[in-house]
């Protein structure tokens, strides 16, 4: 049974006259010990569905459970959950040590020894243990983060509850805290859902992660299952980075024809296809293949185009391509290439679309069809 469960949870905001869906039938499983990512755009409602699950926000309807618990009516602080904030929310009048105890103080019974005790485990867990005499107008962002991820920790909570925790650091200690936050994570075994606008927070942090859009859940799966096999246009967009190249056209025969290009499905995808007419090819930037002259042994998938800018990027390229004809006055493909092939623009290439790396879309549903 699920740890963490959401049924069909939606929450509606009243705005005078109007009401805001900001969660919109939200169903999902999550694992005991389990890392889970919650990824989306600004405004899709990942902090609403993780305030509802710490209890600040009520639930306009369905059900959250914590094992067999329904949590609905349960207050914030009788639930067995710690959150974590972007802004550390930490009392500026307490120091390190009294902002991790206070809670434990407050919630329970334990004696103050115990209390302390457990403060000092996790301080030095943490590496903090030579700041805990300091309020926090006197630690840098890192070690007030240090601090809030303490306080948490210190709860021993069933539930980590985090919504951007890093996003006030800088990208070095960023990248050190991810590391170190997802190690902690693993070694307390603490069921954790995690708020993120970070891509590669969400592809290295997570054990699955939880794409919203507009209130609703779009896919749920391991980092790898979203990236190579996402199930919509929405998700196929915004797993990736640069994003996914979108071709529109339709589907003629068996291959994908626009005004300038045919590209023939294998049996495979024509049959996944079916008979769907408008449709949209999808390819990622990295299985965009330049050949060198004469490389080429798929001349049906074979285009020339032009590398309209090379952007250098240390140890690959990002190249704007594209197809012959009219202008767009937008690239047709984003190709990333290794840093050592070099490409001039306006250089004429030979570009390899293979067939195995091709995800296709339903234009009119955004689902997709292979
Ligand atoms: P961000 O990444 O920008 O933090 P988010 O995905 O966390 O965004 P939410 O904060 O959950 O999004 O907001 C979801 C939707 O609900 C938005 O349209 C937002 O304007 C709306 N909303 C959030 N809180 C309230 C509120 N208290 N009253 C009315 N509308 C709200």
């Amino acid at each position: 049974m699920a740890h963490l469960a959401l049924e069909h949870v939606t929450k509606v905001f009243e705005d005078g006259e109007d009401e805001i869906v900001a969660v919109d039938d939200v169903s999902v499983e999550i694992r005991d010990g389990e890392f889970l990512v919650l990824v989306g755009p600004s405004g899709c409602g990942k902090s609403t569905t993780l305030r509802m699950i710490a209890g600040l926000e009520t639930i306009t309807d369905g059900e959250i459970r914590l094992g067999e618990t329904v949590l609905n009516d349960v207050r914030t602080q009788d639930r067995d959950i710690a959150m974590v904030f972007q802004s550390y929310a930490l009392y500026p009048h307490l120091t390190a040590r009294r902002n991790m105890s206070f809670g434990l103080e407050e919630s329970t019974d334990l004696a103050d020894t115990d209390i302390d005790e457990r403060v000092t485990e996790v301080a030095s867990m943490m590496g903090i243990s030579d700041l805990l005499d300091r309020k926090p107008g006197q630690l840098s962002g890192g070690q007030q983060q240090r601090v809030a991820l303490g306080r948490a920790i210190v709860r021993d909570p069933e539930v980590f509850l985090m919504d951007e925790p890093l996003s006030n650091l800088d990208a070095k200690l960023r990248a050190e805290m991810r590391t170190e936050l997802q190690q902690l994570q693993e070694q307390l075994g603490v069921t954790t859902v995690y708020v993120t606008h970070d891509q590669t927070e969400a592809m290295t942090m997570a054990d699955r992660i939880a794409v919203m859009n507009d209130g609703r859940l779009q896919q749920v799966g391991p980092p790898l299952e979203l990236y190579h096999a996402p199930e919509n246009l929405f998700v196929a967009e915004f797993i990736g980075e640069p994003s996914m190249n979108f071709l529109s056209g339709r589907r003629e025969g068996s291959s994908f024809v626009t005004d300038r290009i045919e590209y023939p499905f294998t049996e495979t995808i024509a049959d996944a296809v079916g008979d769907a007419e408008d449709v949209i090819l999808g390819v990622r930037p990295e299985d965009v293949e330049i050949l060198a002259a004469g490389d080429g042994s798929d001349p049906a998938r074979e285009f020339e185009m032009t590398a309209t800018v090379v952007e250098p990027m240390g140890n690959e390229n990002v190249v704007h391509l594209e197809f012959p004809g009219e202008t767009t006055g937008t690239e047709d493909l984003v190709a990333i290439t290794e840093g050592l092939r070099e490409i001039e623009e306006n250089e004429s290439v030979t570009v390899h679309l293979p067939e195995e790396t091709i995800h296709v879309f339903d234009t009119a549903t955004g689902e997709a069809l292979h």
